[in-house]
């Protein structure tokens, strides 16, 4: 059994233990909610149990849709086992529909569909706010190469396909989400999480929001609509056994 060990990294949303085997990392997920790079705090109950169950079976249908993740195993409710990556500094994110920052940036309506999905890069830096990048800041800086970069937008315009198809049959949207890459052994795996902390997702029927936005716009029922999400992505998971 893969032990729990040393606490390398201490982060927003989760906490990365080493373990007894080099190669595995144990990812804890904390109730601990931020937003606006940590300018508000909170806490969503459950949170943690939600987003490890929740990210577990979004990883298990990445495995089986053959998008390469670090994914090994859910080693408790809030725990997982995970490889380890060499994180790319890099978030990608893909959107299908106007939502947060595009939509403030721009000054295009929240909502307005896009005509195909869009993949911006942001730099991973508390200190900047993650600001937005190009390709070409990506391979100058080193954060990787061009041929890893063309690799993460592939493989996130895949994920989005899978994704995208998955949530439309359990009565979600999915608006728009982010993505962390890393390398293990050179190759490239999707890391991180796949919960409503780091995408949107609307009800189909009444356009609610059920994603975080609930907590940063303080909607309320903010445990009630990740319950909700939950329990939706256990019933497609369930389709596809
Ligand atoms: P943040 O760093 O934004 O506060 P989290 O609290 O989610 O975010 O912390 C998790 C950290 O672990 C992130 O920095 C993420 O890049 C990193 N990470 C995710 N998956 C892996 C992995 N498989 N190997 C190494 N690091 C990972
Ligand atoms: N996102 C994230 N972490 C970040 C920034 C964005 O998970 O540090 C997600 C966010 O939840 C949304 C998508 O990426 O689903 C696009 O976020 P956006 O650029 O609109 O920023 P926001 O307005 O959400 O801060």
């Amino acid at each position: 059994m893969t032990q729990q060990n040393k606490e390398l990294y201490q982060g927003k949303a989760k906490v990365v233990y080493s373990t007894d085997d080099p190669d595995v990392l144990l990812m804890h997920f904390k109730d601990d909610a931020s937003a606006f790079n940590r300018k508000k705090l909170g806490t969503i109950v459950d949170k943690g149990r939600m987003n490890c169950t929740m990210s577990a079976t979004l990883m298990r249908l990445m495995d089986g849709a053959g998008i390469p993740t670090h994914f090994i195993d859910q080693a408790g409710p809030t725990d997982m086992l995970v490889r380890r990556l060499e994180m790319f500094p890099v978030e990608v994110v893909i959107r299908n529909i106007v939502a947060g920052s595009l939509a403030r940036r721009l000054a295009i309506p929240e909502g307005t569909p896009l005509s195909k999905p869009l993949c911006e890069f942001y730099y991973k830096s508390d200190e900047l706010d993650d600001p937005l990048v190009l390709v070409d800041h990506i391979v100058e800086f080193g954060w990787a190469t061009a041929e890893q970069t063309r690799e993460m937008r592939m493989l996130a315009l895949h994920i989005n396909d899978v994704l995208k198809a998955f949530f439309e049959q359990v009565g979600l949207t999915l608006v728009d989400f982010k993505l962390e890459f890393g390398l293990y052994h050179g190759r490239i795996l999707l890391g991180d999480e796949l919960s409503p902390d780091g995408m949107r997702l609307w009800d189909k029927e009444t356009g609610k929001k059920m994603d975080k936005d609930r907590f940063r716009l303080d909607l309320g029922g903010v445990e009630e609509a990740y319950q909700e999400v939950l329990k939706r992505v256990q019933t497609g998971a369930e389709g596809h056994e």
